[in-house]
C-alpha cells in the first residue's frame, strides 16, 4: 500500500506486463548479470540443449520475473510462472513438474517458502529430471518414479543465503540483483513513459528517478502518479517542477524517504537526541508496531546509511540530520 513499497499492488500488476522488456538487449543495467546469462543461454542455444538452472537473487521489484521471461523468450521456449507460497504439498509440485514440456522455463518465484517434502522432491527433479510419486498412505504407500522431460527451472529469492545449501548446489548458475542506479533507473522511467505515451522532461525523468529507492517497480509506480497529476494540474507534460508537486502530494521527498521513513529519524533524532534508543521505544514513539518499524520502514534507512542498529539500540546517523537540515551533534 506504500507508494515507495517494492512489492506489487493489483495496479502494478495489472501495468507492468505492458513495461516488461522482451529480451536481454531491451533489459535496463545488471550489466554483469546479463553478460553472463547471455553466456549461458547462447552456449544452450549452440549445444541444442536446455538452459542450466538459474537462481535469481535480489529484492522486490529489481525484475526477477522479468528475467525469467527474457530467458524463456530468449530460449524460444513457453513458460509457467509459480511461487513458493503456492506450493503446500509435494502432489501440487508433482503435478506443475509432470506437465512441463520440453524446455519449458518454470519461474519460482519466492523459492524459499516452499514447504519442506516440495523442496526435497524439487532435488531430484533439478538434477535427475526425475520424481518419485507416492500413492497409498502408510504401509501401503509406493513411490512410483516418473520421467520429466528436461525443463529450466528459474528460482527466485530475496537472499541466496535463505536457501538450503543442497537446494542452491542444484542451480548452475546464480545471478545476484544490484539495486539500480539513478541513471539506470532514468533509462527505464525514460522508457516506461514512452510504452505509456506520457511526455516527459530530461529533469522531470530525473526527479523520479533520486526517489525511487533503486527500483524499477517504485520509478514505474511513482511515473504514474506524476502523470495523474501533470494531466489533472498541468498540461500533461512531466517536468521537474510537477514531478516535485506531486511527489510532495504523496510525501515522497527527494529521497525516496515517505511519512512514516521521516517520522522514525525524526523521532530518534528530537525524542531521543539521535539515539540510541531501543526498537521498542522507537515504535511507541511514532504509534506502530515494532516489526513495521524493524521491517518496512529501517531496510531503507539503513541501507541510505541514515539509521544505524547498533548493541545498544537504533541511532540516527549524521546523514540524517543533515537531511533535516539539522547539524548533527558534535560538530
Ligand atoms: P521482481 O520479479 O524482481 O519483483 P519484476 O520483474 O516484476 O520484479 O519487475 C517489476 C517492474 O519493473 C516490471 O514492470 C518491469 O518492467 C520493471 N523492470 C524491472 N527491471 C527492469 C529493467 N532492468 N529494465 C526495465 N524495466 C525493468
Amino acid at each position: 500500500e506504500r507508494l515507495v513499497g517494492s512489492v506489487a499492488d493489483g495496479e502494478d500488476q495489472a501495468v507492468e506486463a505492458a513495461l516488461r522488456p522482451k529480451d536481454l538487449d531491451e533489459f535496463i543495467g545488471q550489466e554483469k548479470v546479463r553478460e553472463q546469462l547471455d553466456l549461458v543461454l547462447r552456449a544452450a542455444r549452440a549445444r541444442g540443449a536446455t538452459a542450466d538452472h538459474v537462481l535469481l537473487s535480489g529484492a522486490p521489484g529489481l525484475g526477477k520475473t522479468t528475467l525469467s521471461m527474457i530467458i524463456a523468450a530468449e530460449m524460444e521456449a513457453p513458460i509457467r510462472i509459480t511461487s513458493g507460497p503456492a506450493i503446500q504439498h509435494a502432489g501440487d509440485l508433482a503435478a506443475i513438474l509432470s506437465s512441463l514440456q520440453e524446455g519449458e522455463v518454470l519461474f519460482l518465484d519466492e523459492i524459499h517458502r516452499m514447504s519442506r517434502p516440495a523442496e526435497e522432491m524439487l532435488y531430484m527433479a533439478m538434477e535427475d529430471f526425475r520424481v518419485d510419486v507416492i500413492v497409498g498412505k502408510g504401509l501401503g504407500a509406493t513411490a512410483i518414479p516418473l520421467e520429466l522431460p528436461p525443463f529450466t527451472l528459474v528460482g527466485a529469492t530475496v537472499r541466496a543465503g535463505l536457501l538450503p545449501p543442497p537446494l542452491r548446489d542444484r542451480f548452475g548458475f546464480t545471478a545476484h540483483m544490484e539495486f539500480y542506479e539513478p541513471t539506470e533507473l532514468e533509462r527505464v522511467i525514460h522508457r516506461s513513459a514512452r510504452l505509456l505515451e506520457v511526455e516527459t522532461t530530461p529533469e522531470g525523468v530525473a526527479e523520479i528517478a533520486g526517489r525511487s529507492r533503486g527500483t524499477p517497480r517504485i520509478a514505474n509506480r511513482l511515473l504514474r502518479r506524476v502523470r495523474d497529476y501533470a494531466q489533472v494540474r498541468a498540461d500533461g507534460v512531466v517536468t521537474r517542477e510537477i514531478a516535485t508537486a506531486a511527489l510532495a502530494v504523496y510525501e515522497v521527498d527527494g529521497r525516496g524517504l515517505d511519512r512514516l521513513d521521516r517520522a522514525v529519524l525524526e523521532a530518534l533524532i528530537k525524542l531521543f537526541g539521535g539515539g540510541p534508543v531501543g526498537l521498542s521505544t522507537l515504535a511507541v514513539a511514532v504509534g506502530e508496531e515494532r516489526e513495521t518499524v524493524a521491517e518496512v520502514a529501517e531496510p531503507f534507512l539503513v541501507r541510505e546509511g541514515l539509521l544505524a542498529r547498533t548493541l545498544r539500540g537504533r541511532i540516527a546517523t549524521p546523514a540524517a540530520w543533515e537531511h533535516f537540515g539539522l547539524v548533527p551533534p558534535g560538530r
